[in-house]
């Protein structure tokens, strides 16, 4: 077994913005809110933080622009230890989400706008090809234009590196993109849409599964909210139940939670079980806190909520 430990992660920092209000408001309207709150978001940029957070040894690759919100970015790469190949662009903006919320009902409407991280191409592949080729790890979601995904899966797939896609947000996918895969990471929602019929209960979750593994996916693997997971490949179905770390109050992130975990475990050398069911406790301990990147765990309580 080589030494390799390293994690690298493409896809997008975005600043989330979120509005809340007693409604939403109507086209021409203006109305006064209750509160407003911003923070870290974007899938890979989220994995990343969690991943270092757990002990991983993180390189986030990415594009954000001059601007405060790509400094809040970078600053938080800093203190999580994540190593930052990200380029920050001078005539574009960072990605931002502009989110309403009804605090009446929790309905949102939400505009993202991907900025310099909907720019990113294959190039910033090639840019960091040596890091992905010396990597344990390569994992990547389809916030950025998918073209990168899929020729960061192919490199590191060349050169014997565990791949893993998070398939989020869904959308309609290319065959080939299926066999590049070790792991392929939905959650319920996301899995559905992708196999074309609902994931709700167990039995539904394994033929999501075998179709995947059908489509030449190594092992799915379905996040099934306070259930757990599902590991699903060819010789091993097994269902992981979710950890309770305390009252739950933030869900967002979760997802981005457990990844980061299962590639942490995944870059130590343990089994897709065992990196499961500790992808599992960095969620159970992600939503008892609010936010997404500030309430990542650190492995030390990672472990203690294992023990
Ligand atoms: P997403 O955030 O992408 O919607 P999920 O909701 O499936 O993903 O959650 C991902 C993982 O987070 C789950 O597999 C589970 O381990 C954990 N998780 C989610 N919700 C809870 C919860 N209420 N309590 C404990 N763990 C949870």
């Amino acid at each position: 077994m080589s030494a390799r430990r390293g994690i690298v992660i493409l896809g997008i920092f975005a600043a989330d913005t979120a509005y809340k209000a007693k409604r939403l408001p109507r086209i021409a309207e203006t109305i006064m809110g209750s509160g407003f709150a911003l923070g870290p978001g974007g899938k890979g940029s989220n994995q990343s933080i969690a991943a270092a957070k757990a002990g991983g040894e993180v390189t986030f690759i990415s594009r954000v622009g001059k601007d405060p919100f790509g400094e809040m970015a970078l600053s938080a790469y800093k203190a999580a230890g994540v190593k930052a190949n990200v380029i920050q662009m001078d005539e574009v903006p960072t990605g931002a989400a502009f989110i309403f919320v009804n605090e009446e009902n929790g309905d949102n409407a939400i505009i993202v706008a991907a900025g310099a991280a909907g720019l990113i191409g294959v190039e910033d592949v090639d840019a960091n090809r040596q890091d992905i080729e010396n990597a344990a790890i390569f994992m990547t979601q389809l916030e950025q234009p998918i073209e990168a995904a899929i020729y960061g899966l192919s490199i590191a797939r060349a050169a014997g590196v565990t791949t893993i896609l998070n398939p989020a947000p869904a959308r309609s996918l290319p065959d080939e993109i299926y066999a590049l895969c070790d792991f392929f990471a939905p959650n319920e929602v996301e899995a559905a849409e992708i196999v074309g019929h609902p994931v709700e209960t167990d039995e539904q979750a394994r033929a999501a599964g075998d179709l995947l593994l059908r489509k030449g996916v190594g092992a799915a693997i379905i996040t099934l909210g306070a259930r757990g997971a599902l590991y699903h490949t060819a010789g091993r179905s097994e269902f992981v139940p979710a950890f309770s770390a305390g009252k739950v109050i933030d869900t967002t992130g979760a997802g981005d939670a457990f990844l980061g975990g299962f590639a942490t475990a995944l870059s130590e050398g343990r089994n897709p079980v065992e990196a499961v069911r500790l992808g599992c406790a960095t969620a159970a301990i992600a939503v008892t806190r609010p936010g997404t990147a500030p309430a990542m765990p650190m492995r030390a309580e990672i472990d203690a909520l294992l023990s």
